[in-house]
């Protein structure tokens, strides 16, 4: 997280009223700009106290996220520094996993398609510096090579590039010129559920760690559109144009 520190200016407002010695303490505060989502579901996820009958917990976000992207990579509205994700954390036990990944599918087909994009599908396996142990990254990639192959979706397989924290579905879109395009994710972790010591309590009585799934269909919605607008020549699909028709009168004045 990014802290920002108010500058001194103002510190040194004059005081209005009595409660003002408040307001000069909150102004000291740190306040913080949000590069990602999954801490703050983590946290969230933590005040419920679930059981295992209350999962999978599912928690989406569209609240706006900064990176301190260089000057010179900032391009339009596909590289910014301010922008939303529609980004979704799935909370759920090790035998929810295909089910959870199975909708993901399904929303993310629906979506592409509706949009008029065609897609690849890689499944990027463990990278050389990974967090865990071996036995749960096999676990987690057979996982997800087995929902793609039961729905029979081709996909290649991208050795070493998975997240440190676990394996991932990426899938690249295609445009009309045929340029690729990274945007949805599907990524698995094992790793940040134990180390904000998350638990559910299972119907053993006994506490255990949820897994969870990192979800995002179109990436950041900046992106998308930029992608969109060049996808479709500027001319929308009717339904998501935001001026669907436009009437022309020619009005003709005779004598
Ligand atoms: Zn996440």
């Amino acid at each position: 997280m990014f802290l920002v520190t108010p500058g001194d200016e103002l510190n040194t407002q004059p005081r209005q009223h009595e409660h003002s010695h408040d307001h000069e303490h909150e102004h000291k505060e740190e306040l913080g700009l949000k590069p990602m989502n999954c801490p703050g579901h983590c946290l969230v996820f933590d005040q419920m106290h679930p059981s295992y009958k209350d999962l999978p917990i599912r928690l989406a976000d569209f609240s706006p996220l900064h990176r301190n992207e260089k000057t010179g990579a900032l391009t339009g509205l596909t590289r910014v520094r301010r922008f939303s994700q529609d980004d979704g954390h799935i909370f759920c036990t090790p035998e929810q996993i295909s089910a959870e990944i199975d909708n993901v599918i399904d929303m993310l087909h629906h979506i592409y398609t509706t949009l008029g994009f065609t897609y690849q599908v890689l499944l990027s396996t463990r990278p050389d510096k990974f967090m865990g142990d071996i036995e749960t990254w096999n676990q987690a990639e057979k996982a997800l090579a087995d929902c793609l192959e039961k729905r029979g979706i081709n996909y290649q397989i991208n050795a070493g590039d998975g997240a440190f924290y676990g394996p991932k579905i990426d899938v690249i879109l295609s445009d009309v010129l045929n340029r690729k395009h990274q945007c949805a994710t599907i990524q698995l972790d094992f790793q940040l559920p134990r180390r904000f010591n998350l638990k559910y309590v299972d119907s053993d009585g006994q506490e255990k760690t949820p897994v969870i799934i990192h979800r995002a269909i179109l990436g950041s919605v900046e992106r998308m559109f930029a992608i969109l607008i060049e996808h479709t020549a500027g001319k929308w699909p009717f339904w998501i144009s935001p001026r669907q028709c436009k009437a022309h009168f020619h009005i003709t004045m005779q004598d």
